[in-house]
């Protein structure tokens, strides 16, 4: 992962980033209707992305390389978009969340057989897949 080039956004200033953003760049917020079937649009992409680099499909010869921490940082950003425009303070909702999830898994993850791991590291430190080399890209004639 590389470094970031700015000292970390909590939640909050993440949200005043992107209203500041609307408000500079991009005039105004689309309607909320809009940035949900961009969200939708967004979530597409991604899927596109893991369809071909883990499930069964293939990329297409022609197909431009793909950029997941674009398309996931699309997503984060019509989520808050939609958040800043619904009086939602994500900050406080995931706080909430993580703590309604706790609260109510205590004990269910630990106890599913299903999530046993194969060694103690796998258990302690989360393990990323790595994504496949991009698409190859066309060669020409
Ligand atoms: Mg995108």
């Amino acid at each position: 992962m590389t470094q970031p080039s700015e000292p970390d956004l909590s939640i909050r200033e993440l949200q005043a980033s992107v209203d500041a953003w609307i408000r500079d760049v991009g005039v105004r917020y689309f309607s909320e209707m809009t940035n949900l079937a961009i969200l939708m649009e967004e979530v597409g992409e991604l899927a596109r992305i893991f369809a071909r680099s883990f499930g069964d499909q293939s990329f297409k010869n022609d197909e431009a390389s793909y950029n997941l921490p674009d398309e996931l940082a699309d997503i984060l950003f019509v989520i808050v978009c939609l958040a800043n425009q619904t009086g939602v303070d994500l900050q406080a909702a995931i706080e909430a969340n993580l703590a309604k999830k706790t609260r109510r898994d205590a004990e269910r993850h630990r106890n599913n057989p299903k999530l046993k791991a194969t060694d103690s590291k796998a258990l302690d430190e989360p393990q990323p897949k790595a994504l496949p080399t991009e698409p190859k890209q066309p060669q020409g004639n």
